[in-house]
């Protein structure tokens, strides 16, 4: 079973909480089944590496980790605010058959807020 979210990959988002507060950036992807997701440039932590070839002394790497999706609104691609969303479904005629597919729509400026 698919679980969906408010939000998915590539989505524009902004942060509610923590140290990231205020902080806008793009999901690089969502761990549906732990509530969470990665966002660029967004909650980076510091991961202590064992050395390798490429890094004969170990070092520190700086990476994204995962933040709770209750903490990221979407960021509507149309209007550019962060918004709540609703969905809708919509049919559409194709070759001939009528396909429907839900698409999530911004309550701020009602346009979908897909990105096309
Ligand atoms: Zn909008």
């Amino acid at each position: 079973m698919q679980i969906r979210f408010h939000i998915k990959k590539n989505d524009h988002v902004l942060v509610l909480s923590g140290k990231d507060r205020d902080k806008t950036g793009v999901i690089l992807e969502v761990l549906p089944h732990k509530r969470r997701a990665i966002v660029e440039g967004i909650h980076m932590i510091k991961r202590h590496t064992r050395p390798s070839p490429q890094a004969p002394q170990g070092g520190i790497v700086e990476r994204e980790g995962t933040i709770n999706i209750a903490n990221l609104k979407l960021i509507c691609p149309k209007c550019d605010k962060p918004t709540r969303t609703r969905r809708r479904t919509l049919e559409k005629d194709i070759g001939g058959r009528m396909k429907r597919y839900r698409v999530r729509v911004c309550k701020k400026c009602g346009e979908d807020a897909e990105r096309n």
